[in-house]
Parts: structure tokens; C-alpha cells; sequence
């Protein structure tokens, strides 16, 4: 079965068609600006990368020219749309109702649309994919892939947040947790290099990139993540604050003179590593102008290196030991100066890095001394193949 697997956001989709018998990607692309103007970057396997200014006043249009990509006469992959047997959408919040991914229909989609004030900015625009889709696939099954699905089994004391209970019942305020697709593919992976079975392993996933978040998976379950409500919570990030002093937003309003809406928007886009440092959110550019001597880019670095190595202790603490640390996304499966910043902090579980092999960048590698008492290892995530594989295994 072939599974177009898609990503919406609110101007962007991403897209992914994957062969589900091979795993192999057949061809994968990205629509932009949509409801601006419109450009189309399409990449079928094996052949060149295709790129197109073409208007795009809607989804469903921007849908209509990737189905147009992928049966097209030189540039496609399929002979026709009925090669694809099922559609694989993420959506970023599922609230409390989906612990895991489901097939959609009308009821789940009115479900999904109950989240949409948990995630404002992008469960509305997943929703148009689906019904673009809806639109012009009618007969091909759908699944939604939920990025808070994998951390619902976190315990209660560990989503309950200190506030008035009231909140929560009223409305669903908690941690829910994000990047839970990639957490789930990443620590099953890790089993497999480890010869485990995820049952039997303690292990946390340090999801490093643009949007970072770590998780303490406690025999193949969720037990705590260091996001939140929303995906603003946790280590700082390429542009997110992650945790600070809640009473900082009133403050800096009042300095300021912003409102809250404004402060929110600078802590979501002008702060973490690019706030901290004043040069990039991108650790490529932090890299370079630390090694060239800027001292904030060095503190941003150190910040962020701290902040993950104290996830690492606390999750540590919450499961009672670790028996693997994997590095994963952007920064994590390539920045070894990162992971060996990291790595520093982790003396007290007998952690010892092999520098040579932390020169890893992007592929699956155990970076850790084989006398290590601890396991620390790069293992590569794959957001849309753990999509594909979820989408089939409920339309089969
Ligand atoms: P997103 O959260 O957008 O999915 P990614 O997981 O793709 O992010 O991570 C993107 C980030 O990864 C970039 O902003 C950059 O900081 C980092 N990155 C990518 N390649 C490298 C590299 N070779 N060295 C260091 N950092 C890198």
C-alpha cells in the first residue's frame, strides 16, 4: 500500500508518499505561502527536485497540485490516485480524547475541532488538510496522528500542573506533551539497536531541534515530558523561552508596556538560544559564532545544554534510573559539541562519551564508551514513517 503522509500548518504543507511495503519514500515535497501567492517544491525519488510559483489561494488547492505532482506524466511516482490507499494526517493536539491514532470520520474530525483552543495555531489548519483531502480523495481512508497521543499515559501527578483543580476540569488545563510521534519511533528504535524490548528499558528521548522537548519513556510508556499545555514549556529552544518564572510576563508587560498577548508572542518568538544570544535560533550559526568568540552565543549554548542535562536528572530520578539516553531531531542527531556539553553533566550515571563517535552526525550510533554504565546513542527520528506505519496498521 502506498500512504500519502501530510503535515499541514497554516500557510505550509508538508507532504510525504511512502511505499508502505519497502518503507522507502517514493516522493516527498512542500507547499508554501498558501492563501499568499503559492510555491511548490516536489521531490520525487530518483529524479530532480521540481519547484513551482503557482497560485495556491487555498488547501485544497495546494492538495490538488501535489495529487497533479504525483501522477504526473515526468515528474510523478504513480500512475493514478487509486494507487494511494490510505492518508496519514499529524495533528498536533488531541486533547485527553485520543491516546492514540485514529481513523477519521465525521465524529472524530468534530472530536479533533473540540481541541482547537488547546492548539489554536495549528489544529485549525490541520483540519483544513483533512477536509482538502476529504474533498478530493472521498473514498480513501484517513488516519489522524496525534503529536499528544504517546504521552497520555503519563500518571496524574505528572500532568497535574499546581493550580486550582478547577482549571483542569473546566478546561483541560495540563500537560499533555508534544512530539509524541517522534518520542515513540525514536525510543522503539533504540530497544531494537539495544536487542530489548521496550518493556524492559528505562529510557529518555532528548528531541532537540528548532522545538525541543525530552521524555521519560518507563517501559515503553510515557511517564513525563517536558512540555506542556502547549509546546512552549520545557528547555529553551530556538526561539521558545521553555520554563521561566511565570511571574516574569507581568513584569516585563508592565516594563515594557505590552500586553499579554505580546509578551506571549516574545516568549514563543524572540526568546530561547536566538533571544539568549542575539545571533540565530539555528545551533549551525551558534556553533560558529561561539567558536569565533561571542560570548552570548557560548551562553546560549551552555543554557541550553544545562537546561537538558537537568531534564536528564530529573527524569532520572522520576523512573529511578536509565538504562539509555537517546539524542534525536535536528541539533540532536547532529550537533556533537551539544551532546558532548550534555554528556558533562551525566557522571553520576557513568556516562562516558566516545568523542570520536559522537562525531556522528544524523545516523543511528551508539556515542557512548562500551564501558559507559549508561547508554547514549543518536538514533535518527522519522516523524511521516512512523505516520505511514500507524496509518496502515489501522486500514489494513
Ligand atoms: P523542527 O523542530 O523545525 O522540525 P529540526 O528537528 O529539523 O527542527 O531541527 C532544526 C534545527 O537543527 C536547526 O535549526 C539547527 O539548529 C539544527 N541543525 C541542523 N543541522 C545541524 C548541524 N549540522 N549542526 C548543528 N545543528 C544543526
Amino acid at each position: 500500500m502506498k500512504v500519502l503522509v501530510i503535515n499541514c500548518g497554516s500557510s505550509s504543507l508538508k507532504y510525504q508518499l511512502i511505499d508502505a511495503q519497502t518503507e522507502g519514500v517514493l516522493a516527498k515535497g512542500l507547499c508554501e505561502r498558501i492563501g499568499i501567492d503559492g510555491r511548490l517544491t516536489h521531490k520525487p525519488t530518483g529524479k530532480e527536485k521540481v519547484s513551482l510559483e503557482v497560485a495556491m489561494p487555498t488547501h485544497t488547492a495546494a492538495v490538488s497540485l501535489v495529487l497533479e505532482q504525483l501522477t504526473d506524466k515526468e515528474n510523478g511516482v504513480i500512475a493514478s490516485l487509486d494507487e494511494i490507499g490510505a492518508v496519514g494526517h499529524r495533528i498536533v493536539h488531541g486533547g485527553e480524547k485520543f491516546a492514540e491514532a485514529t481513523l477519521l470520520n465525521d465524529e472524530v474530525i468534530k472530536e479533533i475541532e473540540a481541541c482547537n483552543d488547546l492548539a489554536p495555531l495549528h489544529n485549525p489548519a490541520n483540519l483544513i488538510g483533512i477536509n482538502a483531502c476529504k474533498e478530493l480523495m472521498p473514498n480513501v481512508p484517513m488516519v489522524g496522528v496525534f503529536d499528544t497521543a504517546f504521552h497520555q499515559t503519563m500518571p496524574e501527578k505528572a500532568y497535574l500542573y499546581g493550580l486550582p483543580y478547577e482549571y483542569y476540569e473546566k478546561y483541560g488545563v495540563r500537560r499533555y506533551g508534544f512530539h509524541g510521534t517522534s518520542h515513540s519511533f525514536v525510543s522503539k528504535r533504540a530497544a531494537e539497536i539495544l536487542q530489548k524490548k521496550p518493556e524492559d528499558l528505562k529510557i529518555i528521548v532528548c528531541h532537540l531541534g528548532n522545538g525541543s522537548s525530552i521524555t521519560a519513556i518507563k517501559y515503553g510508556k510515557s511517564v513525563d515530558t517536558s512540555m506542556g499545555l502547549t509546546p512552549l514549556e520545557g528547555v529553551p529552544m530556538g526561539t521558545r523561552s521553555g520554563c521561566i518564572d511565570p511571574a516574569i510576563l507581568e513584569f516585563i508587560a508592565n516594563k515594557e508596556n505590552l500586553t499579554l498577548a505580546e509578551v506571549t508572542s516574545v516568549l514563543n518568538k524572540k526568546s530561547g538560544v536566538q533571544g539568549l544570544s542575539g545571533v540565530s535560533s539555528d545551533f549551525r550559526d551558534l556553533g560558529a559564532a561561539m567558536d569565533a568568540g561571542n560570548p552570548r552565543a557560548k551562553a546560549a549554548i551552555e543554557v541550553f545544554c544545562y537546561s537538558v542535562a537537568k531534564y536528564i536528572g530529573a527524569y532520572t530520578a522520576a523512573m529511578n534510573g536509565v538504562d539509555a539516553i537517546a539524542f534525536t531531531a535536528g541539533v540532536g542527531e547532529n550537533d556533537g559539541v551539544v551532546r558532548a556539553l550534555v554528556g558533562e553533566y551525566l557522571g553520576y550515571l557513568g556516562v562516558t562519551i566516545d568523542s570520536e563517535k559522537n562525531k556522528v552526525r544524523g545516523e543511528e550510533c551508539i556515542i557512548s564508551t562500551e564501558d559507559s554504565k549508561t547508554t547514549v546513542m543518536v538514533v535518527p527520528t522519522n516523524e511521516e514513517l512512523a505516520i505511514a506505519r500507524e496509518t496502515v496498521a489501522l486500514v489494513k
